[in-house]
């Protein structure tokens, strides 16, 4: 029994390094993604449930790694988030989609916002305002083609939240609530908040047509935001009973592997044409 005691021990040592390991190796590979430049940004389509076309894209990362091909953002975002790395993605991600929105414009599709997805380090970071205004200036994308998207996550400390977000919005973009329903949090900071939009979480629209509830909870959303004067985003909207049901309920713009799944930007310009011919 005592032998078998301390093989466990050394068993869990080992096992314990190789994730250790796994971790290390995983943030040495992710800040140097950043400088050989393999992040890459793919945009997800917003289409206006009125008029059928794109009114918006949301950025979305991806890493091409060399090894482990390419990592979808929750493999390497929270741990991007723990140690901080995720300020200088963060960066990179806003300046990109800045960037690319403006090429677009400078193309002559006709323009769109994009949804950029702020995490809660860099909503914390001082001098954001700053950044975010540095990185329209530097890319002279029009503030107002851009959307920050939060979460409700980062909105506990609500005095905090509405300076940082009201001194965001002075700059002429537009904020929206991301996974909407999904937090615990009040709902009394709506009232507050200088928001445009709310984005239904798409754990309500994947089993809207099965559970009654869900398609209460969405009805309920799109009505308490058009009185507050919100437009509203249904994600994750993957079946035709579920976009119907959301017309029905007059939710603005949906977003989901019905329209398209995200797409690389060469791809999503396709999509651009497609509509625009
Ligand atoms: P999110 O912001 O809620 O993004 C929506 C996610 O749903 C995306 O996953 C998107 O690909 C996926 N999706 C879109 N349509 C459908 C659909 O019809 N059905 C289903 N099942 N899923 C759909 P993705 O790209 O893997 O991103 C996951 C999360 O990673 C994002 O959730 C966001 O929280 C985070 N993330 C992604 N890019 C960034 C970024 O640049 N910065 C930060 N801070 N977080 C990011
Ligand atoms: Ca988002
Ligand atoms: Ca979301
Ligand atoms: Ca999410």
């Amino acid at each position: 029994a005592k032998e078998f005691g301390r093989n466990s021990v050394q068993l869990y040592d080992t096992v314990f390094n190789e994730r250790s390991m796994e971790r290390l190796n995983l943030e040495n590979d992710m800040r140097n993604a950043l400088e050989k430049g393999e992040y890459q940004l793919y945009y997800q389509p917003q289409i206006s449930i009125h008029t059928g076309r794109i009114v918006g894209a949301e950025a979305l990362i991806r890493w091409n790694h060399p090894v482990r091909g390419m990592v979808p953002p929750d493999e390497f975002i929270p741990l991007a988030e723990d140690t901080g790395f995720i300020v200088e993605i963060g960066e990179w991600v806003l300046r990109e989609a800045c960037t690319q929105n403006k090429k677009w414009q400078d193309m002559g599709y006709p323009p769109f916002p994009v949804s950029v997805n702020l995490s809660v380090r860099q909503f914390l970071q001082q001098k954001l305002k700053e950044k975010v205004q540095g990185i329209l200036e530097e890319t002279g994308l029009d503030a107002r083609y851009l959307v920050l998207e939060i979460t409700e996550s980062m909105t506990s400390d609500v005095d905090y939240a509405t300076n940082c977000l009201l001194e965001l919005k002075s700059l002429g973009l537009q904020i929206s609530i991301d996974d909407f329903g999904k937090g615990y949090s009040s709902l009394s900071y709506l009232k507050k908040f200088p928001i445009s939009t709310l984005k239904i979480d798409q754990s309500f629209v994947r089993d809207l047509m099965e559970d009654p509830n869900d398609a209460a909870i969405v009805s309920t959303i799109i009505a308490m935001a058009h009185h507050l004067k919100l437009k509203v985003i249904a994600e994750g909207v993957e079946t035709e009973e579920q976009l119907k049901y959301l017309t029905q309920n007059k939710c603005n713009e949906v977003q989901g592997y019905l329209f398209s799944p995200p797409l690389p930007d060469h791809q999503f310009e396709q999509k651009l044409q497609e509509m625009i011919s």
